[in-house]
């Protein structure tokens, strides 16, 4: 535990030896997985939380006076509150789901599709994870809105002057991604939901790729909502929320209809339960949830100010061995930066790269990253993506950068 608290000297090869899927193999070569941007890898203490929860505990939540429901209401609760704690936002404002993108979807379906009409528009930027277009585009086909574009520089920053300049009478809302999944770019998402807020334009900030990587404090950056997923950030798939402001919340109509998120059912009509609850209908993924719990205490122990720093030390190292590489295409050079870096290399397709980089045991994720606007901007249909998170090391970046430089010999 010590190497917990005291941050500053934190043993990283003990935090990887947290991570059982680096004790196996691929293709005969130990893992280096690097495509935490993707779905990240999951300590021991969340398998073992999850493990636990259905050894020892398993019942619905809410439903239940018996012993184990009780069990589990408590500790589907307690980690909605250790994540709002992890955010610092108050908990009835934190609803519970699969993850970002139906977070999204949800704030697109009870808020924007009721609100908007023909002539309102919705502001997007270039860099934008599908999960925060498509829903937009649905809501504006339904309403008549429009959907407005903030473009990006070549190095993969934000155009802010092209943002603000966008914000036009007619926008109601602005969708941004807090970390670009692609070029790991970090938006300054505080100056630009104040620069929203001052012309009345709601704000929807995507966290993905944020919160595994940095401390993010969503009362801080002044968003209408945030959403972000759990599976990202040491937690187990199909979980993650969205915080939204109590004043949407309470104005706000269910997404989904069904049991738990009412007070009272007539056929006459229903009285719908407070928030959260009356966002979360039906039974939720509670083991994934108290899981999701347990990430948090595990990123919260190792200190999420140390995991950045961490992640920037990563990407310098990572940055200084690619520059020896001849022929290598980097898309994303910004200065703020998560440790995400998207490559081509000259002759090579990506996906060939990354089938040949398996080979060597490294993960990397080719194709379009969910991000076809991006692509279109840079004129590729794909690029290979290397990210990586504080359980990486210096050699795993050497034996990458080998095996790179291989698979380019093979495939010149
Ligand atoms: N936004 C961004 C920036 C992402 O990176 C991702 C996941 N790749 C998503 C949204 C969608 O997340 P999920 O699939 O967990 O809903």
């Amino acid at each position: 535990m010590n190497r917990m608290t005291a941050a500053k000297s934190i043993d990283w090869d003990a935090v990887r030896g947290d991570f059982p899927v680096f004790e196996r193999q691929v293709n005969g070569k130990p893992l280096i997985y690097f495509d935490s941007a993707n779905t990240g890898q999951k300590p021991r203490s969340v398998i073992e939380t999850v493990d636990d929860f259905y050894r020892r505990h398993n019942a619905n939540v809410s439903r239940a006076v018996h012993t184990l429901g009780s069990e589990a209401t408590e500790a589907y609760e307690g980690a909605r509150k250790r994540l709002a704690r992890f955010v610092n936002v108050h908990p009835d404002e934190l609803l519970l789901c699969s993850g970002t993108t139906f977070a999204i979807n949800l704030v697109a379906y009870s808020w924007a599709l009721p609100r908007l009409k023909p002539g309102d528009a919705i502001l997007l930027t270039r860099m934008e994870h599908h999960a925060n277009i498509v829903p937009w585009q649905l809501v504006a086909e339904r309403t008549g809105a429009t959907i407005k574009v903030a473009e990006i520089a070549p190095d993969g920053t934000l155009d802010l002057a092209s943002l603000y300049a966008a914000m036009t009478p007619e926008v109601k809302l602005l969708g941004v991604a807090h970390v670009s999944n692609v070029l790991g770019t970090v938006n300054p998402v505080r100056e630009i939901c104040r620069e929203a807020r001052r012309r009345g334009i709601a704000t929807l900030v995507d966290g993905s790729q944020a919160l595994p990587h940095r401390p993010v404090d969503i009362a801080a950056i002044g968003c209408d909502f945030y959403a972000f997923t759990g599976h990202k950030m040491c937690g187990p798939t199909g979980t993650g929320a969205l915080w939204a402001r109590k004043e949407h919340l309470a104005a706000m109509p269910p997404f989904i209809g069904g049991g738990e998120m009412i007070k009272e059912v007539r056929f006459e009509g229903t009285v719908f339960n407070d928030a959260p609850h009356k966002f979360e209908a039906g039974t939720p993924n509670i083991a994934g949830h108290i899981g999701l719990g347990a990430a948090v205490d595990y990123l919260g122990a190792l200190g999420m100010a140390q995991v950045e720093a961490r992640e920037a030390e990563l990407l310098a190292h990572l940055n200084e061995e690619l520059a020896h590489i001849d022929g290598l295409r980097v898309f994303g050079t910004a200065k703020e930066k998560a440790a995400v870096i998207s490559f081509l290399v000259e002759g090579a397709h990506a996906h060939d790269l990354a089938t040949l980089l398996d080979l060597e045991g490294v993960a990397v994720r080719s194709g379009h990253h969910c991000a076809h606007p991006l692509m279109r901007f840079y004129g590729v249909a794909a690029t290979c993506r290397a990210s990586l998170a504080f359980y990486n090391t210096h050699h795993e970046i050497e034996r990458f950068v080998a095996a790179l430089k291989k698979v380019r010999g093979l495939l010149a």
